[in-house]
């Protein structure tokens, strides 16, 4: 990608991340890119990174950033669309130069950062509900965005599964890294005029609706 567009997703585990960067990446023909997704499926390929990589997820804990950060990179380098929807990275503050490193180097712009609100027992509820599908890594939730057959995924029919982290005790401990590793980002975004706090605890298609319309009116700011 020669300086496509980047919009950041930013928010704590269950804030609703991947299911609007899907959303909004669809809207605007960009790319989903969720770091997650990559290293699950490293996990599942079992390299050695990968499988390092899913000891350190099933406790909570974040990947190291030299790995997240060399996933990414190498990924956006090589991106020929126009621009991608960034779910899950950065997530700590040596992530965040890295990404304005990659600005640096001719490889993103920025067009926004959003962070997605949501009161943390809402959080809590979104991700002892959420089922996700085994095969293509679509994101459903038992009541609130139930597929339309119990078990089953409405995109390609795979079959739903809970996250291995999701799991009361780990969702804790992913809740604190993101208040010690991922909230002191936001402070940084705000002061360098790029950050927008949008309303989450909403149905998708309305905080879809506030992230588009802000991109919509802030045009392209890089
Ligand atoms: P994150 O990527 O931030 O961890 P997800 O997008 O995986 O969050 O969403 C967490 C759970 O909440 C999933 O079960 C998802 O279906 C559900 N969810 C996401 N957004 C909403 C929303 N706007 N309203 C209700 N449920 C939602
Ligand atoms: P997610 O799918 O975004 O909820 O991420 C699941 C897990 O993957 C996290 O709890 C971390 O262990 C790991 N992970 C995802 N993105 C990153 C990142 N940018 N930096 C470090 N670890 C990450």
């Amino acid at each position: 990608m020669k300086n496509g567009r980047v919009i950041v997703l930013l928010g704590p585990p269950g804030a609703g991340k991947g299911t609007a960067a899907a959303r909004v990446a669809g809207r605007l023909g960009y790319e989903h890119v969720s770091s997650g997704d990559m290293l699950r499926s490293a996990a599942r390929a079992g390299t050695g990174a990968g499988l390092r990589a899913r000891r350190l997820m099933n406790r909570g804990r974040l990947v190291p950033d030299e790995l997240v950060g060399a996933i990414i990179r190498e990924y956006l380098e090589k991106f020929p669309g126009d621009g991608v929807v960034l779910d899950g990275f950065p997530r700590t503050e040596a992530q965040a130069e890295m990404l304005d490193r990659m600005r640096g180097a001719g490889i993103a712009s920025l067009a926004g950062v959003f962070l997605l609100k949501v009161p943390e027992e809402v959080l809590v509820e979104r991700l002892s509900g959420r089922r996700v599908c085994k095969q293509c890594g679509a994101v459903f939730h038992v009541c609130a965005l139930p597929p339309r057959e119990p078990g089953k995924c409405d995109a390609c029919g795979g079959d739903l599964i809970r996250r291995a982290d999701d799991e009361p005790a780990t969702v804790r401990e992913r809740l604190e890294v993101y208040r010690r590793q991922t909230a002191p980002l936001i402070d940084g975004y705000r002061t360098s005029g790029r950050l927008w706090e949008v309303k989450a605890d909403d149905p998708p298609e309305r905080v879809v609706e506030r992230i588009t319309n802000r991109l919509g009116r802030a045009g392209n700011r890089e």
